[in-house]
């Protein structure tokens, strides 16, 4: 097995790590990032599919963020000037997505750092002052790790070599979110670009295709809410696009329309349902930390500030 050295090592390249990574490298230290995905995302995940020879992009995941606190505020403004992310009002007046997919910023943060897609971490040992994280095929060392993935997977992860953390981790649970991804050959009869409708069954909806630089035909994601996700959670996928679409026009009294494309994502992790209420962790004696949005708040701005306050709280410890 290849094994490869590096100072810091952060496993998870959402926004939490990410974020982490970037407040590391400008304090000058070395840090490599794995990220199971194939490619930049994680829940800011953007998936592209070829619908009557157009490539069309939905963005699955996360819809929209919006940016309060003053330094993430100052970030999405420098993600403006680069072009990354744009205003999408229809959802809110500080409401911001990622262009040309919700995937915009997690791409060019990922352009500046060593992030290694498509590896996922299976297992972590510490031997001496030594971590060893066990990818398969590779492996790797480092004097620091970091874990910035969802809560039931740091967990997973965790337990073995830090039990404190990995209670920390288990002790949130995530809700799931199946989500749709519908195309169809002409505008649907809806005025509003964004339904929210927490009560109901599809509790978020939107017209993909009205979000800023995307082009195209009509393009819907619809998003069940926790507890319709929970009653066909083992619905195969195919079947659940079906319901949940159905659901969708019972839900907007819209006549059911068949669309050209139809493809359903099942969330198992989408979104923590409570929060630790604490911005990161890190274990000084083992050199191990935690990072995501189940600790800070259950939204892109909480993964952002929760991998900022990790890459403080590693730093200050070599104060
Ligand atoms: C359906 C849905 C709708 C949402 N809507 C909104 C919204 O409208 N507004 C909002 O602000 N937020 C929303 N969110 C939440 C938002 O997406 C998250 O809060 C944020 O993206 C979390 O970032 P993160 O870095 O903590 O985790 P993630 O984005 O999950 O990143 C973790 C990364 O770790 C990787 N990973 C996991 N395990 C391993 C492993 N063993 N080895 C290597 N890599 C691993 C994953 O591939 C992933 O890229 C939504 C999320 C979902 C799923």
């Amino acid at each position: 097995m290849d094994t490869s050295h590096s100072d810091i090592l952060i496993i998870g390249a959402g926004m939490a790590g990410l974020s982490c990574a970037g407040a590391l490298a400008k304090a000058g230290r070395a840090v490599r990032l794995l990220d199971k995905g194939r490619g930049p995302g994680g829940r800011m995940a953007a998936r592209r599919a070829q619908i009557g020879g157009e490539t069309v992009s939905f963005d699955h995941g996360a819809q929209y963020f919006t940016a309060r606190d003053s330094s993430f505020r100052e970030t999405v403004a420098n993600w403006h000037k680069a072009g990354v992310v744009a205003p999408w009002p229809a959802a809110g007046d500080d409401a911001w997505v990622g262009v040309p997919g919700m995937n915009g910023p997690i791409r060019a943060m990922g352009l500046e750092r060593d992030v290694r897609w498509g590896v996922r971490a299976l297992s972590l040992k510490r031997e001496g002052n030594l971590w060893h994280v066990d990818a398969g095929e590779e492996g790797f060392t480092a004097n620091t790790v970091l874990v910035a993935v969802p809560a039931e997977q740091a967990a997973e992860l965790l337990t073995e070599v830090a039990p404190d953390l990995a209670k920390v981790a288990a002790s949130v649970e995530s809700a799931p979110c199946w989500a749709v991804m519908a195309a169809f050959e002409e505008r649907l009869g809806i005025e509003a670009d964004g339904l929210r409708e927490p009560e109901a069954k599809i509790s978020w909806a939107a017209r993909n295709s009205a979000k800023p630089e995307r082009a195209g035909r009509e393009t819907w994601v619809l998003h069940a809410s926790p507890e319709r996700s929970r009653e066909i959670i083992d619905m195969p996928k195919e079947e659940a696009a079906e319901v949940l679409l159905a659901d969708f026009f019972a839900q907007t009294g819209l006549a059911p329309t068949e669309p050209v494309h139809l493809v359903a994502h099942r969330w198992l992790y989408a979104m923590p349902a409570s929060v630790k209420g604490e911005a990161a962790r890190f274990d000084t004696a083992l050199n191990l930390g935690i990072a995501g949005d189940y600790l800070h708040s259950p939204r892109v701005e909480g993964a952002y500030l929760s991998g900022r306050a990790l890459a403080e709280a590693v730093i200050a410890s070599e104060l």
